[in-house]
């Protein structure tokens, strides 16, 4: 029986400022919840987004209220082994909220799978593979520092692939910056783009052509989400790949892509999918229309991280890598073993449930 649901904010200093389009981060606010269960079983989940409300329609402080005044209450005194049941229950009769619930569903699948001693990865279908790419995100804004910062993620063999955030100056600035570090890194490095909407689809057009005739490899979500006949325009238009990332929320809209042809590839999130089990799906309705799969973040800290990373490695295709490197951005560390990242991969943890431990002293001190 579900007991108790907690939820916590937790600001987190990042290691530098990060710069999208949308925000400039100085701090992320991890949104954790803690689901404690009869039987004694503790399972955790993350709702974490990106610059308040800049990024996403929920913010940390519309979670926790949301989830402790209107979702925790369907939740408590339902049977906690039946994940299924419990999320058709808050599905029903929750509108939208896809990160409260994504949270939710980590927790009690988190929950469940310690409760049967397996990893979260084989309550999903079962991995079939241990180790996922891993990017980095280059978002300094200054080219020199970016490729310093590139040189030595690739000396210290952490990342090979680099996402490059672009769309606040203009577009040939923005391209010569980008062409520029391709330049300097060469073939060791796959070099790509996310100008998170700022493009008009003009813009994007002139844009694209540049960064595909000097070597870029995938161009993330250039033009307003609400276009999506202007994507599947620049998907044919273009070779190189387009790829779906804010226009991308859940199952729904993965079909209505599929059915025309709107991306060459997915960034799935688990929390823009409004759950692990409905990430699944997106992926599933990608594979059928033989679009690409890319594993994306919300910057989230080490749960949401090692939650991402279970879903992902069940996916059958993943061409694209992923993102998930949201802990490496923060100053502090939850976990009392952080998540392992070596030789460019982040490594699939292998034990019960998320396969983590919180450290519940150290969370204790820094939350809000
Ligand atoms: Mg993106």
């Amino acid at each position: 029986m579900i007991r108790f649901i907690e939820t916590l904010l937790v600001d987190v200093p990042t290691i530098r400022p990060h710069k999208l389009s949308v925000a400039t981060m100085n701090t992320q606010t991890l949104v954790l919840i803690r689901v404690l269960c009869e039987d004694g079983i503790e399972g955790w989940g993350e709702a974490t987004t990106i610059g308040g409300l800049n990024y996403g329609e929920e913010s940390p402080e519309s979670v926790k209220v949301n989830i402790d005044t209107h979702i925790a209450p369907l939740m408590i005194g339902m049977d906690a082994r039946n994940v299924a049941a419990v999320m058709a229950k808050v599905r029903k009769t929750i509108q939208g909220n896809r990160f409260a619930k994504c949270a939710l569903e980590t927790a009690l699948l988190d929950a469940q799978a310690r409760r049967l001693n397996i990893p979260l990865s084989e309550l999903l279908g079962g991995r079939l593979r241990d180790a996922l790419p891993v990017a980095w995100t280059l978002a300094s804004g200054d080219t020199q520092k970016d490729i310093a910062e590139a040189e030595q993620m690739l000396e210290l063999r952490r990342h090979r692939i680099f996402k490059l955030k672009i769309g606040l100056r203009p577009v040939a600035d923005d391209v010569a910056h980008v062409l520029a570090i391709k330049k300097a890194l060469g073939d060791a490095a796959s070099v790509r783009v996310d100008v998170n909407q700022a493009w008009s689809e003009l813009d994007a057009a002139n844009g694209i052509a540049a960064l595909e005739a000097g070597g870029i490899d995938l161009i993330e979500q250039p033009i307003r989400a609400e276009n999506r006949s202007g994507l599947a325009r620049l998907a044919a238009r273009f070779a190189v790949p387009i790829m779906a990332d804010e226009a991308l929320h859940g199952p729904l809209s993965a079909f209505e892509f599929a059915k025309e042809n709107g991306a060459d590839v997915f960034a799935v999130k688990i929390a823009q999918s409004g759950g692990l089990v409905p990430s699944q799906q997106v992926a599933a309705i990608a594979q059928l229309a033989g679009i690409g799969l890319y594993g994306g973040t919300m910057l989230e800290g080490a749960v949401g991280t090692a939650a991402s990373a279970h879903v992902f490695s069940t996916f059958a295709d993943l061409t694209f890598g992923t993102e998930l490197f949201g802990p490496l951005l923060l100053t502090e560390e939850i976990l009392s073993t952080p998540l392992e990242y070596r030789d460019f991969m982040l490594q699939v943890p292998t034990g019960p449930g998320l396969g983590i431990e919180i450290d519940h002293d150290k969370l204790a001190r820094m939350r809000r």
